[in-house]
């Protein structure tokens, strides 16, 4: 038997996009170009497998998973590369539409052998496939009657009993209660060993690491890793970012319930102005931001989903972080949750940050001469590349403390930097962190610090890369408002990204808050939404 080979296998699709403003339509009617887009289901995906072994493909929904099963299957054809393979496949793909409700389990029996064209008589085969499915009992019973996960079985069985050199298998395998389940498992393993190539799709890594010797991780279509299964990196590591981001969305909901059961009030404030935007960013990149009118590449360096839903909320963002420095210059803490898009360039976005919201309230409170020295403090785990930009010049002080290479690629000098090498735990941290806060304070002289106060140097963060424990935060952030608390320089609090389990983060954003009122009493303990 030969084994297979899969050679920068692509798989494109044209997608609409969705635009239903009339601006859009004229521009369509005249351009004569349809709203579609190149969707890349699979990009350029190579493996090998040999026989005797099985390989898992993993990966968050819409990864590319089911489409290069299809492809294996011969259901899809790629629009590039090659696969080679010679034996019998047999596909469980969606398979359940090949059962008929209305007919018996015996009758379903049988039609799964001849669809799986198991050898031999279709009566004896129907006997065999019950058997194994332990459906024996059940057999004059309407296929309809019976739970997903038992009618399951048939078709399941009789794939695992044709004889295929190649079994090609989707979520299936989650199907059915733990004794269906470890026989199944089992019997994968006969087949294994009998030579027979296996690729699932799964979610459930546990599962992945029993029963594949190696595993191909997906990310957007492309394969993100390749390797032993033992060693396929932990759920988070490879979801799409928008997956991360909406995480983090969820935790403000927790949040502004603990805030709220400490004492804290809850205030909307109004949106920036154009005008506030254009402080900081160029007149075509907010016209594109209102107009929806981003380009692939643009969407792909803000790394947004749902971009409709999400662009109004620059405005919104700039707001709340103009509002809260205003509170902190009144009060000496000013407080913004959703604030701190240290990633955006005056032209554009990056890394879910569709605006500058500290360099544009630094600009309006400068402009308007109610600060001279405003500076940032960005603790957040990767670097300030877009604020160090804006401020290149010298107007307003920056601090970065991240981690040491990775994300953002293009890094941008701040007027201070303290990089941190990958996976750092409490004590480097925090003696970095710390003496780069004191020197950073000496050196800028700030009248008002932004500080980003971010959760994601957190050590279960998937986007950090950093190894801080939830303590450690808190220490962090404790030292920082004590410091400025001391020096008498006001505060506007921003809690930026996080990306881990919502009820952590805002637990950890939470006690960040809490230490910054704590070191503020002077503080109204308002906080902007
Ligand atoms: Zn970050």
């Amino acid at each position: 038997m030969t084994g297979l080979r899969v050679e920068g296998v692509t798989k494109h699709y044209r997608v609409e996009l969705p635009r239903e403003d009339a601006l859009s339509v004229l521009r369509r009617f005249f351009s004569g170009r349809s709203p579609s887009r190149e969707f890349k289901a699979l990009d350029g995906v190579s493996f090998e497998l040999r026989p005797g072994s099985a390989l898992a493909l993993c990966g968050p929904n819409g990864s590319g998973k089911t489409t290069l099963l299809k492809a294996l299957a011969g259901i899809a054809e790629p629009s590039g590369g090659r696969i080679s393979f010679s034996g019998k496949t047999a596909c469980l793909l969606g398979f359940a539409s090949i059962l008929q409700d209305r007919l018996s389990v015996k009758e379903n029996a049988r039609l799964c052998a001849v669809f799986f064209e198991l050898p031999g008589a279709p009566a004896e085969n129907a006997e065999r496939i019950m058997a194994e499915a332990g459906l024996q009992h059940l057999r004059n019973a309407r296929a309809g009657e019976l739970s997903t996960g038992m009618r399951l079985r048939l078709p399941f069985m009789a794939a695992l009993a044709s004889g295929a050199d190649l079994l090609l298998i989707d979520e299936t395998l989650a199907v059915g209660d733990e004794d269906f389940r470890r026989r199944c498992l089992a019997r994968l393993g006969e087949l294994k060993r009998a030579g027979a190539m296996l690729v699932f799709a799964t979610h459930d890594s546990a599962l992945a690491r029993a029963l594949a010797d190696e595993a191909l991780v997906l990310e957007a279509g492309r394969a993100v890793y390749r390797g032993p299964a033992a060693a396929m990196p932990r759920p988070g590591a490879a979801e799409p970012p928008g997956t991360a981001f909406r995480r983090g969305l969820d935790r403000y909901a927790i949040l502004y319930d603990k805030l709220k059961a400490e004492g804290f009030a809850l205030q909307e404030s109004a949106p920036a102005t154009d005008e506030d935007l254009l402080l900081v960013h160029n007149p075509a990149w907010l016209a594109r931001l209102k107009a929806n009118d981003l380009t692939p590449g643009e969407e792909e360096a803000l790394a947004l989903p749902f971009s409709k839903k999400i662009f109004p909320l620059a405005w919104r963002m700039a707001g709340g972080t103009l509002t809260a420095a205003r509170r902190a210059l009144a009060g000496g803490l000013g407080i913004f949750p959703a604030g701190g898009g240290h990633h955006a360039f005056p032209d554009r976005g990056e890394g879910f940050c569709p605006v500058n919201d500290m360099a544009i309230a630094a600009r309006r409170l400068l402009a308007e001469g109610a600060v001279k020295r405003p500076a940032v403090i960005d603790l957040d785990a990767h670097q300030g590349n877009g604020t160090a930009f804006i401020f290149s010049g010298g107007e307003v002080k920056t601090f970065s403390a991240h981690k040491a290479d990775g994300y953002p690629r293009l890094r941008v000098r701040s007027t201070m930097d303290v990089d941190i090498p990958a996976g750092s735990a409490d004590g480097a941290y925090l003696a970095a962190v710390k003496k780069g806060i004191k020197d950073f304070l000496d050196l800028a002289k700030p009248d008002l610090v932004f500080a980003l106060c971010t959760a994601d140097a957190y050590e279960r963060d998937p986007l950090g890369g950093l190894a801080v424990s939830a303590a450690g935060l808190e220490e962090r952030d404790r030292f920082l408002f004590e410091e400025l608390a001391a020096r008498n320089i006001p505060a506007c609090l921003l809690l930026g990204g996080a990306y881990s389990e919502p009820a952590e983060t805002a637990e950890i954003n939470f006690k960040t808050v809490r230490a910054a009122a704590a070191a503020c009493p002077s503080s109204d303990k308002i906080v902007s939404v």
